[in-house]
Parts: structure tokens; sequence; C-alpha cells
């Protein structure tokens, strides 16, 4: 039994978690952190050094000679800087050590990340804190300390800061109206998430091949191949055995380290998988996530394979998405989006579920843009992706039942009383698991709202700070309106009704993909904002601003600081994929077009003088002429228009958006034209057919 692996011994064997926590720390120490975590109150020193001292002698234990601050700033991936432990000490010897201080606090020189003008550049330090709630863990001879990174002034300068502000608003907001059920027990709300994860994978080699694949992480040329995923034949199909052997050692990596990773399966395009883990709390799931990204990457470079996390590798076949699986439960364990068995846990259901309609169709324009990015720009709306307009689906049960209080209606029998929330019971809604309408950008699947509009290589941080703070500041009003009532299931009943018959407009059941929906989104006064460029000034809309800074996530400053940020990267990426694009063209698609003309001319040279016709090369060049002739101009406009893009944040990103990424589309029209009419053994990079079918 060589090949037995112990998963209950491996899983989280990497891990400083609560186990090992409780195992090697004083029992006073590991009794000073649990309190901490429970009360959010600050570390003493004394205890830091307790627990920096256990951390270490278990990290070395575990192979480990250095320790990082591992934080996220706004890129959306994870940075981290290396320390050893070495101390020098007398006689040209070192000890290992590592201080409460280290643990607790880090000074990255972290001046190039991105800070939106948060901080000046004489001031350019970053500060790193460490988040106890979060665990360390060791990986590649690393302890790595989940950590929060903020500037001198105490501005955050990353997505996990917020996420954690978040966290602590709607758990707040929820147990006040838990108490006015009478739930006395619950202490904290938790928000869960789930994050399943998209991605491609493809052999080094043929990826090395590819300066598009290499520079921007997807393919700006290629024609489709001649058979594409029409047949389904890949969606839950058998695994190839290099692709199952890295998923075999991924799953190995990543329950080393806690991750409960759970599912596996080929998704709907050729070599495109997915990976979905157990929910746990979004902090972890946040962290988790970011992991996953990172050693899906390491693990396939391992297997000679390259993971490509973009969300639209290729033009023509299915984009890559990530499944934002999100919901609230008490620190008791119970999850508040359940439909429950007597009158009043179904009306709490039903508050907690207004409270999400009235959010999501408040702030639907918030929720777009956290999912905005030049990636995502190629996936949203594209007919196999949500669109970019959100609404809510609730599935024929529950939208049945939000009907009849809306009609004021009896769900079950029609015509009889109207159904008073908080005093009859709820018809039953069953928890459907098999897959609902999948065009839905925001779907309740039985316990749970699934957002899909998350883009593959995004960070879930952004979504879901925006999902907690929505609902926080929802079930914070409702509060208020409940606090004061006289009669709270009148109160209730009222505000139920009026709050869905408010909000109505963001539900919809049917095919988000039609262009009817679009139509009818528009009559429906829903936002629309098909680009990145058209989502992200929504980070400028007081509205928003007063939302997020009324709930302490952001300041003005920070949230003006990632409008800021969000706008360079876009504009920085599309310039990269613009002078990518114009090189393959000059540098290869083109010289290899023209080779293969002139081998035509060489032929048709040759037959010269006989009597053999050469209408084929004839036909042919006159074709490759037409084709060269009109890329080459939309190479040189296009290299034209990359000098030329405007100063001015907003203009740039306009103009990225107008101009350039249209030019490169009209200019890979005709290198994919080219390429099919062009020998193959003449092409200069791997086609569709030979990285999808290998
Ligand atoms: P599918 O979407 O493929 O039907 P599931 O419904 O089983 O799959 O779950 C998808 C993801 O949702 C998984 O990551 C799962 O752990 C997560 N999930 C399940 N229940 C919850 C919940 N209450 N809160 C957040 N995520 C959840
Ligand atoms: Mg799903």
């Amino acid at each position: 039994m060589s090949n037995y692996l112990n998963v209950p011994e491996l899983f989280g064997s990497d891990v400083f978690n609560e186990t090992v926590m409780e195992q090697r720390l004083p029992q006073q120490t590991y009794n000073a952190w649990k309190t901490c975590i429970q009360t959010g109150t600050p570390l003493q020193l004394p205890v830091a050094n307790e627990i920096a001292s256990a951390m270490k002698d278990w990290a070395i234990e575990k192979g480990a000679t250095h320790y990082t601050h591992w934080f996220q700033p706004m890129t959306g991936i994870t940075a981290e800087k290396h320390d050893s432990f070495i101390e020098p000490v007398e006689k040209g010897k070192v000890i290992m050590s590592f201080s409460g201080k280290a643990l607790v606090r880090g000074e990255p020189d972290a001046s190039s990340f991105p800070n939106g003008g948060l901080r000046a550049t004489f001031e350019a330090r970053g500060y790193t804190a460490w988040d106890p709630t979060a665990f360390a863990f060791v990986r590649d001879g690393s302890l790595y300390i989940p950590t929060c990174f903020f500037s001198y002034t105490g501005a955050a300068l990353d997505k996990k800061t917020p996420l954690l502000r978040s966290i602590d608003e709607v758990s707040r907001e929820a147990v006040r109206i838990l108490r006015l059920f009478g739930d006395q027990q619950t202490t904290r709300v938790i928000p869960c998430v789930g994050a399943e994860q998209e991605y491609f994978l493809l052999p080094k080699n043929l990826y090395a091949q590819r300066e598009d694949l290499r520079l921007t992480g997807r393919t700006l040329f290629g024609a489709l191949p001649p058979k594409g995923q029409e047949l389904d034949d890949h969606y839950f199909g058998t695994i190839r055995t290099r692709v199952s052997n890295f998923m075999k050692d991924l799953d190995e990596q990543l329950w080393r380290l806690g991750i409960l990773s759970k599912t596996k399966h080929n998704e709907a395009a050729p070599c495109q998988h997915e990976l979905a883990p157990i929910y746990t709390d979004a902090n972890s799931a946040c962290d988790a996530n970011q992991l996953v990204m990172q050693i899906m990457k390491k693990c396939a470079a391992k297997h000679d394979l390259v993971c490509l996390l973009h969300e639209k590798p290729f033009k023509g076949v299915n984009g890559s998405g990530k499944h934002n699986n999100w919901s609230l439960a008490t620190d008791t364990g119970k999850n508040l989006f359940t439909p429950g068995k007597t009158p009043r846990q179904n009306a709490q259901f039903l508050i907690f579920l207004a409270a999400f309609i009235k959010g999501i169709d408040e702030y639907q324009d918030f929720l777009r843009a956290t999912v905005a990015g030049a990636g995502n720009d190629h996936r949203l709306g594209a007919c196999e992706a949500p669109p970019a307009i959100l609404s809510v689906f609730l599935g024929d049960e529950l939208d049945a039942i939000v009907r009849s209080i809306i009609d004021g209606t009896n769900y079950t029998e029609p015509g009889k009383s109207v159904l008073r929330i908080g005093v009859d019971v709820l018809p039953s809604i069953p928890q459907d698991t098999t897959d609902r309408n999948r065009t839905s950008p925001l779907a309740f699947t039985g316990n749970k709202f699934e957002f899909r509009m998350v883009g593959s290589s995004q960070s879930v941080a952004g979504p879901n700070i925006a999902l907690n703070t929505i609902m926080a500041e929802e079930l914070g009003q409702i509060a208020d309106e409940l606090e004061q009532a006289d009669h709270f299931d009148d109160a209730l009943q009222k505000l139920v009704c009026r709050i869905l018959t408010e909000h109505q407009r963001i539900i919809f059941n049917g095919n988000g993909y039609s262009q009817q929906w679009t139509e009818e989104a528009e009559r429906r006064g829903l936002s629309n904002l098909p680009s990145t460029a058209d989502a992200l000034p929504v980070y400028l809309n007081a509205k928003n601003i007063a939302l997020v800074s009324r709930h302490g996530i952001f300041t003005p400053e920070e949230f003006r600081a990632r409008y800021d940020i969000y706008m360079q990267s876009y504009k920085k990426l599309v310039h990269i994929e613009g002078r990518t694009a114009v090189d393959m063209v000059m540098h290869q698609i083109l010289p290899a077009a023209l080779r293969y003309t002139k081998s035509l001319c060489d032929c048709v040279n040759a037959k010269a003088g006989s009597n053999a016709s050469h209408r084929a090369e004839s036909a042919l060049i006159h074709l490759l002429s037409e084709k060269t002739d009109s890329l080459y101009g939309h190479c040189i406009k296009l290299q034209q228009e990359l000098e030329s893009i405007p100063v001015g944040l907003e203009e740039a990103v306009s103009f990225c958006k107008n101009v350039i990424v249209p030019e490169m589309d009209d200019m890979r029209a005709d290198a994919d034209a080219l390429e099919q009419l062009t020998d193959k053994s003449c092409w200069p990079y791997p086609t569709y057919s030979d990285l999808l079918y290998y």
C-alpha cells in the first residue's frame, strides 16, 4: 500500500492551527489568544512573544528557515518578503530567533505596490500587521504569517483589511436582527464563502511558444479549431492522466495547508477544469482562494503544464469564472438563509432575504464594479457567462412565495387569507441541488447565494466586501425600524411586503443570456455596465462612497484610491496587450504570411512556360495579399494609437475601450484569416487545435 495517503493525518499538517496552538502554547497564552479573537482586542506583547516562540519552533521542525508577512495588496494577488530567523551571537555563530514584535508587525519595503495616492513616496513604507484570526502556515521552507497591509497613516493598502472590517460590520447588524427575534445566544454572525475556481491547463512546451500567452495570459490571436465544445464531450469527462496527476498533487498540497479542496472535474471547454472547496468563513476562504490560485500555478509547472487563470484565454471558447457562494451563519452554527420550519424562523429568513434583495437592487452598480477588469470584459455577457447586468434568481418556489407576499395573496391556497409573516407557516422550499438557472449572475441555491460574475483571476475579497457591506447596511436599516415598532409582527409583515414590492425589479428568473433580458432590464431601470470603463466610475458615486464610509469599510480616500488603481491597471493591461499584438504581427504573423506568399509566387514562376494551371496559387496569393495589406494597415494604426493614449486617467481608459480594444479586434480578424490561409508548417506558433486538443 505504498500509495496510501492518510488524509486526516495530512490535513492541516502544515498549519499552526488551533489544535497545534493548544498543544504548544502555555494554557494562559492560548486563552489570551482566544480572548483576543473572540473580542477583537489587540494582543499584548508578552502573549505575542510566547506565540512567536512556539510558532518558530514548530516552523523549524517543519523545515522552515525563514518567515514572511504574507499580504494581499491591491493588485489582487499576494505578496511576500522573506526574512530568515537567523540572529548573530558571539564567535560568529547564529541562533534562530523570532520575536512577538516581528510576528505582529512588519515593514516590507513596499514602495512599488499600487497605493492610489494613499502614500507619498517620501513616506513610502507600508506596514503589515498579523491577522490573528487567520492561521500561519509553512510552505517551501518559510513560515507564512497572514497580515493586513496599511500605510503610515493607517490607510488600508490591501484587500484583507476592508474585508475584515466588513465581516465585523455585517455581524454587528445581523446580531441586532437576531435579538429582535429573541435570539440571545448568538454573539457573532459569520459570512461564509465557498469559491469555486475554474482554470485551464495547457502543456508547457506549447504555451512557451506563444508570446501572447506568456505576456498577457490569453491568446490575442487564433482561428477557431474545426472542433469546438459543441459535442460537450469534455464536461465531466474522464480526466487525462497528466491532469489527474496534477490534481492529485494539488489536492495533497492544499490539504496540507488545511484547505478543504473537495470537488474536481472537467469543465465545458476543452482543457478547462474546476476546483471547489468546502465553504468556510469569508476571511479564510479568501486566503485559501489566493493559495489555491498560486499553488495551481506552481503545481502545474511541476507537471509540465501551465495553469491559465485568465477570464478568457481563448476567443470563442468558454471563459473561466469563479462562483462565489455566500451565506451568513451564526456562531452557533445556524445558516440564516435556510428557510425555517416554524413561522418565527420563516419570518427571520424572509427578513434576511428581503434585506439581500433590497441591497442588491440599491447597490447593483457597486457589486458589478467589484468584478470589473480587463480580463472579465471578454467574459461577462459573452453568452456563456452572466451578463453585466445584476439580477437575483430565486427559483420557482421562493419566487412564488415572494409574489404572494407582494400581491397579498395566499401562496398555497389562492384566494384564501393573506400570508401572515411570523404567524403562518411557509410552504417548504426544497433545497434543489441540481444546476438551476446558470444564466443568472446571482442565484439563490437553497441556503446561499451564488455570485457568478467574479472573474477566475480575481481576488474574492472585493465582491465579498461588497456583499457584507450591503447586507450590513440593509440589516441596520431594518433593525432601526423594527426596534421602534410597537407591534413587532405587524411591522414585520408590512416591512417585508414593502421591501419586496419596492425592489422586485431586481428579481429575474428567466434567461439572462437573451437579448430580450437586456431590453427588459433597461425598462426596469437596472444598471447595465458592460465594460470595466463603464463600471469603475461607480467608485466615484456619492451613494457608494457614503455606504462604505458610513460602515467604516473604506474612508472616501481609500475608496478613491481603489478607483485610481483599478483604472490604472486596466489601462496598463490594455497597453501591454496592444503592444504584444503589434509585436506578434510585425515579427511573426506578417513574416509568416509573406514567406508563404513568396513560396506561392515561386511556384507560379516555376510553372511559367509550362502549360500547368496556377489558379490555386494565384487565388491564394491574391487573398493573402489582401489580408496582409489590411493587417499591416491595422497594425500601423494600432501602433500610432498606442503611442497616443491620453495622459488623463479617465480619457485614457475610455480611449483604451473605444479605440484600442476595437482596433485589436479588427487586426485579429485579419491575422486569424491569414492563419487559415497559410501553410501550417509556416505558422509561427501553436494554433487553437494544437493547444486545446493536444
Ligand atoms: P454546485 O454549485 O456545483 O451545485 P454546491 O452547491 O455543492 O455545488 O456548492 C458549491 C460551493 O458552495 C461549494 O464550495 C460549497 O462548499 C459552497 N457552499 C455550500 N453551502 C454553502 C453556504 N451555506 N455558504 C457558502 N457556501 C456554501
Ligand atoms: Mg456553482
